[in-house]
């Protein structure tokens, strides 16, 4: 049984070491997409999304294989259908999380990927990962995919603001690097015309207030214990995750973010040294998109609201802000090498800070 565990988690974080590693080169993550349906991995029978770690490997299944359909079952599932799954067709594993009692498995090693940390106190559950396996919609006979309607370009956008608006995290817009300063839980935003494009500007709001919802009075997100040194490169996976799922909840591209070569290595490095590392990475995102979406609901209240015009920011703070450039237009972009970025003289972007 243990062993079985083992292999899952192995198995699974190779597959996507794998898809980084060659994707690199072209600056492409697996997290990647283009907002379609595929972005958006589905089970054929209760139509539930996927989540965490499953819609990665899902990802990763269906760019290895070309897919173009978001939809997944198991071999049951899409015999229920009347859908013959074709013979030779490679089955993709994901996971889910059996609550195991407190007297089975006592001895079972601790887990956080769902989501939920089993801990070190016996009272606590514990679950059990277990693999099974699915087939993409492309791999059955006799499934005809209903026709899903997509909103036009510009409702997107209306809800994408809606949706990043809820949220109620401080946003200054000016400049032109993108960071969040958890000194003063503020997220920074170059104007969204300085973007390639829409889809490029949420990316990158989805990515900063990734790093808001780690903030001490939202999700406290600490990740010192685990990560020590590589805390840093480990909130940027948990973001960029956090921000691509987002994104294909909103129907949204999430764009290829020109990596620093040195966070690719460093990413590499921790899913061969720990396999539960980007399970971890998936659960703290998904963890981060389910406070975004539960801010959808809530009223937003006159006294939460922020004017941005009376925060003041302090002058090449030190910071753990993180910036993000590359997804400006050119002519902007070579601003931002320049270190200083002003709007009416307040706002100075130059941070000594990580990339
Ligand atoms: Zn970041």
């Amino acid at each position: 049984m243990r062993q079985q565990r083992a292999d899952i988690y192995t198995r699974i974080t190779a597959e996507i070491a794998t898809a980084i590693e060659n994707g690199a080169g072209e600056w492409r993550m697996p997290w990647n997409h283009d907002g379609s349906s595929i972005a958006r991995p589905r089970n054929v029978i209760s139509d539930k999304g996927y989540r965490g770690i499953n819609v990665l490997a899902l990802w990763v299944a269906a760019r290895r294989s070309g897919y173009v359909d978001g939809t997944w079952g198991t071999y049951q599932q899409w015999s229920q259908l009347g859908c013959q799954v074709r013979k030779g067709e490679k089955a993709t594993s994901v996971v889910f999380w059996k609550q195991m009692h407190r007297h089975q498995h006592a001895d079972a090693a601790p887990s956080d990927a769902d989501g939920t940390l089993c801990g070190e106190h016996e009272d606590q559950p514990r679950f059990l990962a277990r693999g099974y396996c699915v087939f993409n919609a492309r791999q059955v006979d006799g499934y005809a995919p209903p026709d899903l309607p997509s909103l036009p370009d510009s409702e997107r956008i209306v809800r994408a603001d809606g949706f990043f608006a809820a949220l109620n995290i401080p946003i200054v817009t000016g400049g032109n690097e993108a960071c969040y300063r958890p000194s003063i839980d503020t997220v920074f935003m170059p104007p969204f015309e300085r973007f390639i494009d829409a889809a490029s500007y949420y990316s990158c709001l989805g990515h900063e207030t990734g790093h808001a919802t780690g903030a001490k009075h939202r999700l406290d997100r600490d990740l010192t214990g685990r990560f020590g040194s590589a805390k840093y490169a480990m909130d940027e996976v948990i973001v960029e995750l956090t921000s691509s799922f987002i994104m294909a909840d909103l129907g949204i591209a999430h764009r290829p973010r020109a990596e620093n070569a040195a966070y690719i290595a460093s990413w590499i490095e921790i899913l061969k040294d720990d396999p539960h590392a980007i399970f971890t990475a998936a659960s703290k995102a998904q963890a981060a998109a389910d406070w975004m979406h539960a801010q959808q609901s809530r009223q937003m209240l006159t006294s939460d609201r922020v004017d941005i015009d009376t925060i003041a920011v302090p002058l090449a703070q030190p910071d753990q802000a993180m910036h993000r450039s590359d997804l400006l237009r050119e002519d902007n972009r070579a601003n931002t090498h320049g270190g200083a970025s002003h709007q009416g003289g307040r706002l100075h972007s130059r941070l000594a800070a990580r990339r």
